[in-house]
């Protein structure tokens, strides 16, 4: 916890479409824990294009950096599709993460009690799932040198180099590390080392942090093996630790191995534990303003944010076990199957509490 002599400062970034509606149950969550938080709201993405013209105004920007944690819900707004690039509502998620600094996102995907029906592989696979993947965010193809030219022999041609220094890797498998040391102790780090360079070093430099961690088991797994081993047998899996395009890829699979998308939150950390937190789901145009999102992957998202930036482990489990008993008393959304609104999803989460 960063400001252990205040009360912590919490920043409810909503955004678009139904970040606001599914941001609203997380926060009616957290309100019933009793906690010493304080909480301000800002405007981001499509809101805050239309209210001051930027996705990402200066007061908002100011918000983030001040508060201990940020509670994220979704951007996107296809009214806003025709603005140039740096005016639209993802700019606004990309610059966080930037000014933020969060180069550490953890996706855990685990399948609740009763969900296996909704995942796409086979009910006893599906029910083994619990595992986090700690993707880096901040290097690899999508931050390296790019470029387009017109090669030699006349042809149009491309390239996105692939980078990583020691200390990238280094800070992130790191946080593999102690990921996997608070859970079943088994690290399986992903790259491409039999052809690429990059993930050599990547290797190289997760097995001399591996000297600091003796009680975690480490595996190594070339990535086309782990998507595989993904839909294959998911259940052997703890922690995963991969570079920023592999664990793009990976955490996406294994998303749609625990049932909806609904139900998956996430963390984007920086190197100091403040964190952004955020459901993996996006903005939802087709379904905001009806009362159907499902709120879990933002209450789940709450859940991290107490444990990972706030200190609050036990309260984090007590929310965890409250998605997990409401789900269990068969209250769902359309998603799941159920025709449960939003809000019927976040009292029953309540009642649980
Ligand atoms: P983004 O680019 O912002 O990630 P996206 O195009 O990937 O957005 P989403 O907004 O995540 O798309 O929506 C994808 C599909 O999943 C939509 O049909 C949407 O209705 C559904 N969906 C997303 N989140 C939820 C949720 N919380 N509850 C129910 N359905 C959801
Ligand atoms: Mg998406």
């Amino acid at each position: 916890m960063r400001r252990c002599m205040s009360t912590p400062l919490i920043a409810i970034l909503a955004g678009d479409g139904i970040g606001p509606e599914v941001t609203a149950e997380a926060r009616r969550v957290l309100d019933a824990l009793g906690l010493d938080l304080t909480f301000e709201e800002a405007l981001v993405g499509g809101a805050a294009y239309r209210a001051s013209g930027h996705p990402l105004p200066a007061a908002t920007l100011d918000l983030a950096r001040r508060a201990d944690a940020i509670l994220f819900g979704a951007v996107g707004d296809p009214a806003c599709d025709t603005l140039e690039r740096a005016l639209r509502p993802e700019q606004a998620i990309l610059g966080l993460r930037k000014e933020l600094r969060t180069f550490a996102n953890l996706r855990p995907a685990r399948i609740f009690e009763g969900l296996e029906d909704a995942s796409t592989l086979k009910p006893e696979v599906a029910r083994a799932i619990d595992l986090v993947i700690v993707r880096e965010l901040n290097g690899d193809v999508y931050f390296g040198e790019k470029g387009r030219r017109t090669n030699a022999a006349g042809l149009r041609e491309g390239h996105d180099l692939m980078r990583y220094d020691e200390d990238e890797v280094r800070r992130i498998a790191r946080v593999g590390f102690e990921t996997a040391a608070k859970r079943r102790g088994k690290l399986c780090s992903v790259d491409k080392a039999n052809v690429l360079e990059t993930s050599q070093l990547w290797r190289d430099v997760v097995i001399e942090v591996a000297a600091d961690y003796p009680t975690v088991e480490l595996t190594h797994m070339y990535v086309d093996n782990a998507a595989m081993q993904l839909v294959r047998n998911p259940g052997a899996f703890d922690t995963i630790v991969t570079g920023n395009l592999f664990g793009d890829i990976l955490s996406d699979q294994a998303s749609m191995c625990v049932g909806s998308i609904g139900m998956l939150p996430s963390a984007s950390m920086d190197a100091g534990g403040k964190g952004l937190y955020e459901p993996i789901h996006g903005s939802a145009p087709d379904i905001a303003g009806q009362g159907k999102a499902n709120p879990c992957a933002a209450i789940l998202s709450a859940a991290m944010m107490l444990r990972h930036s706030l200190g609050q482990a036990a309260a984090a489990d007590r929310v965890e076990a409250a998605v997990a008993a409401a789900l269990r008393a068969g209250v769902r959304t359309p998603d799941l199957g159920g025709d449960a609104s939003t809000r019927a999803m976040g009292d029953a989460v309540l009642a649980a509490l």
